[in-house]
C-alpha cells in the first residue's frame, strides 16, 4: 500500500452506490467512530467485530473516504458565521445539531430529529436524511426500515448556524412512526393546556411497516 492509485470516475460512482446500500446495513452502523475517522485512503475494506457487544459474526465493511467538499470549515467570527459562504455548523455539547424536516412542496413540518457531524456529512453525501438516534445511539438513515426515505431538496441553516431545516421530498406514506404523514399532527388549543388533532388520519399502518415495537 502507500501508493495512491487514481481510479476511474465510474469506478468511484459504483463504489458510492455500494456505500449507499451499505449505509442501511446494520453491520455498517456498528463501525466504530474511530474507523470512520480513518479517511486517508479512498476506502477501507476489512473485517471487524461489532463493538455493540452482541456477538455477531464479523462482516465486511466499507467506509467511504470523506469527500473534501463535505468537510465543515471551523467556525470563525460572528461576521463569517452570519454572512460568510462557509457552512460551519455548530454542534452542541453532545455533538448534535437539531434538524427540522419540512415537506419541500407543502412546507408542512414533518419531524424534528438530530444529526451529529458524521450523519450530516452522510446526508450531504447521499442526498437523503441521515439522523443520529439519541435513544439508540446509532446512525438513523430515515427510511432504511420503512422505505419512507427523505430525499433532500435543500438544506438551510440559521443565522448562527446551530439549527438546520431540511426541505425534503418525503418518499412513501409518511414521516411519523405513528403512521401519520407528519409528527406534528396536534396543536395546542389556544390559551389552554389541551391538544387537538389537526390531521389525525393515519396514512399507513405502523405495525405493518415497522413491525411490533
Ligand atoms: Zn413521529
Amino acid at each position: 500500500m502507500g501508493r495512491r492509485v487514481y481510479r476511474k470516475a465510474a469506478e468511484v460512482a459504483e463504489e458510492r452506490e455500494v456505500w449507499r446500500r451499505e449505509i442501511s446495513n446494520p453491520l455498517f452502523l456498528c463501525v466504530p467512530q474511530r474507523l470512520l475517522r480513518l479517511c486517508g485512503e479512498s476506502e477501507i475494506f476489512g473485517f471487524f467485530r461489532c463493538e455493540c457487544g452482541l456477538d455477531r459474526p464479523r462482516g465486511r465493511f466499507h467506509v467511504p473516504r470523506m469527500d473534501t467538499q463535505n468537510v465543515f470549515v471551523p467556525r470563525g467570527g460572528k461576521a463569517e458565521i452570519e454572512e460568510g459562504a462557509d457552512f460551519s455548523p455548530k454542534f452542541d455539547a453532545d455533538g448534535l445539531i437539531p434538524a427540522m424536516a419540512v415537506d419541500a412542496t407543502t412546507k408542512e413540518p414533518l419531524m424534528l430529529a438530530y444529526m451529529n457531524e458524521e450523519s450530516l456529512r452522510r446526508t450531504l453525501e447521499i442526498g437523503e436524511a441521515v439522523y443520529w438516534s439519541r435513544s439508540r445511539k446509532e446512525f438513523w438513515h430515515k427510511g432504511a426500515t420503512s422505505g419512507h426515505i427523505q430525499k433532500i431538496v435543500e438544506i438551510r441553516t440559521d443565522c448562527d448556524q446551530d439549527a438546520l431545516v431540511l426541505l425534503v421530498e418525503q418518499i412513501g406514506a409518511g414521516a411519523c412512526h405513528t403512521g401519520r404523514n407528519s409528527c406534528f399532527y396536534r396543536r395546542v388549543v389556544a390559551g389552554t393546556a389541551k391538544l387537538e388533532q389537526i390531521s389525525g388520519v393515519r396514512s399507513f399502518d405502523p405495525a405493518a411497516v415497522y413491525g411490533k415495537h
